[in-house]
């Protein structure tokens, strides 16, 4: 009872906070418009799937109807419910059974042949250009192919680009992108002879930034280029998908997987006890084994899933999973990808900017894969294969007296060494054209301002050349979304994460659109005055003095409870970390 309760409270928090959202959002900058149509490409199976377009037979395979999902989990449930008991029972079988019966039909809809194949005649869509522009898909659709977590994006580029100028680009994501490639290149043909624009510019975010790099690397000296931006891109893989395919065990923290929902959904709902009521370890079972069991024989034969790999992963999982000879098609392409064109990225991407093409690239850092492997991501893809960047080991920092690799940027007079101390960003494919936020979930993008206002900018003006031009935009930042709760910076005019000589104020603001109280406010571990308990309305600030010693790595733990009308959140803490500046 006392749960139904809890969940009613937190549905009217919603509502509440909702409320709130609508009033404080503010609207984003209209830029002058330089005439260039953009692309924007979709992430990792965004894009619909349709069978037979055009024939009688023709059927939508991907994404799915809610309603249809809905109808079979009903009707699967008594099988879903006994299978699952068994499971935990030790017996796997009847799960798996059950779990290739309520995928069987959508399974075979996208399969593809051992060459790389599509097994039916599916086109993507909105495919044709007249169909995949904003205004037709927003007057002719009622916005229903726009990307999911991105469409609020979309609409404060139509404040600047027309919405007949921006396409939406869909593509077979179960493909390589050796072969979206072309695809995309035959797009932008269009685009430029439909418009009359001499160049695009192209926006993609996570596997679709891939797909950019892919194209810049190969295309990038062809001209039809202006801005490139990337965010967050899959250009060397993801553990992600190498922790699915490889043989250890999954171990998704169910709280932080709540809490990447929540960034998705826009909301600072407080559902941890959700996450500590179900069974973590089952979960995790349950989803290895249908993996392992009934999707992976399929995803074998997506050329999208060997290009998400590093490439030592793939070289050894490709001599488990695919066969020299029936596979031999999947295997020159992912060969190219993985021998060419991936070890040679940041040459490539740097002819491209030689030819003209002004290239940036946003990462994120500072959590873990959603599968549970320690290495440096925003969740979804590791900051190393976004950027080029080299993290330190998980959980560890650089030393006091590092220095920073150069590999790429070798200008001594550069810092390019992250406030956290676990980034160093000279390796980048692009080192000065590359930046970095700490703490960012993938798909944040719209709910943190930094991210927001960076992205409008490089995509709609040329104002911003590289990570020095505007001082807005540093290449380290730290997430601002609302659930990121709480921001610190010290006084001095100093990029975010850095302290100077004259520094000796930390200003902490309530990022949360409801109230917060501090409980406290811990430097290098030791308590700081906060007059007792302090409660800070949405967007007010608290100052504390604090003058840094000579080049003191400092690291500021704040803990604070969430304050909203009815009820208040169980405690969250926020560690934000400052270095001196060089
Ligand atoms: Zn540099």
């Amino acid at each position: 009872m006392k749960k139904f309760f809890c969940i009613f409270l937190c549905l009217a928090l919603i509502f509440c906070s909702t409320a709130v959202s609508i009033q404080a959002e503010e609207e984003s900058p209209a830029y002058e418009w330089d005439g260039h149509p953009l692309i924007f490409i979709q992430g990792y199976s965004g894009p619909k799937l349709i069978r037979d377009r055009g024939l009688e037979t023709e059927e939508q395979v991907w994404t799915f109807d809610p309603l249809d999902v809905t109808g079979k989990v009903i009707t699967y449930l008594p099988d879903i419910v006994s299978s699952v008991i068994d499971y935990a029972n030790g017996d796997k079988e009847p799960f798996v059974e059950c779990f290739r019966n309520f995928t069987a039909e959508w399974l075979d809809n996208i399969s593809m042949n051992p060459d790389g194949k599509s097994k039916y005649n599916i086109s993507s869509y909105p495919y044709y250009l007249d169909e995949a522009n904003v205004e037709y898909i927003n007057e002719e659709q009622n916005g229903k192919y726009l990307p999911m977590t991105e469409g609020e994006f979309i609409e404060d580029l139509s404040r600047t680009i027309p919405e007949n100028r921006i396409y939406i680009f869909n593509t077979d994501w179960r493909r390589s992108h050796l072969d979206n490639c072309k695809h995309l290149m035959q797009f932008i043909d269009e685009v430029l002879e439909t418009t009359g624009s001499e160049k695009v510019d192209l926006y993609g975010m996570s596997h679709g930034g891939q797909l950019v790099a892919t194209y810049l690397y190969y295309h990038g000296t062809e001209g039809k280029v202006d801005n490139a931006v990337m965010n967050s891109p899959a250009i060397g893989g993801t553990s992600l998908v190498m922790e699915l395919l490889g043989d250890d065990p999954v171990a998704f923290d169910l709280n932080e997987l709540l809490r990447f929902g929540g960034v998705m959904l826009h909301t600072e709902l407080d559902l941890r006890w959700l996450g500590d009521m179900l069974p973590a370890e089952l979960l995790n079972s349950l989803l290895k084994t249908a993996f392992n069991e009934v999707l992976l024989p399929y995803a074998i034969h997506f050329g999208s899933i060997w290009d998400l790999m590093d490439t030592e992963t793939y070289t050894k999982l490709r001599d488990v999973y695919l066969d020299p000879v029936e596979n031999a098609e999947i295997i020159a392409k992912a060969d190219e990808m993985h021998y060419e064109c991936m070890p040679n990225m940041s040459e490539g991407l740097k002819k491209a900017q030689e030819a003209g093409v002004s290239i940036s690239i946003l990462a994120n850092y500072g959590s873990h894969i959603g599968t549970g492997k320690k290495v440096d991501s925003d969740f979804i893809i590791d900051t190393l294969n976004t950027s080029g960047a080299t993290p330190a080991p998980f959980g560890e920092r650089f030393a006091k007296d590092y220095t920073q690799l150069g590999t790429v940027c070798t200008d001594p007079a550069h810092n390019h060494v992250s406030p956290t101390r676990t980034i160093d960003a000279s390796t980048c494919f692009l080192p000065e054209n590359t930046w970095f936020n700490y703490e960012q979930y993938h798909t944040q993008t719209w709910w943190d301002v930094y991210t927001r206002g960076l992205l409008l900018k490089l995509v709609l003006t040329d104002d911003i050349k590289d990570i020095y031009s505007d001082p807005e935009y540093p290449q380290f930042e730290i997430a601002q979304s609302p659930l990121d709760g709480v921001y610190a910076s010290f006084n001095g005019n100093q990029p975010s994460g850095f302290y100077s000589p004259s520094s000796d104020t930390i200003t902490l603001r309530n990022l949360s659109r409801t109230a917060i109280e501090i409980q406290s406010v811990k430097i290098n571990g030791k308590a700081m005055e906060t007059d007792g308990k302090v409660k800070l309305d949405s967007d007010e600030t608290f100052n504390i003095s604090y003058k840094p010693e000579d080049k003191e790595f400092i690291a500021v733990e704040i803990r604070y409870i969430s304050k909203g009308l009815f009820v208040s959140s169980d405690p969250y803490s926020r560690t934000i970390y400052f270095s001196g500046i060089r």
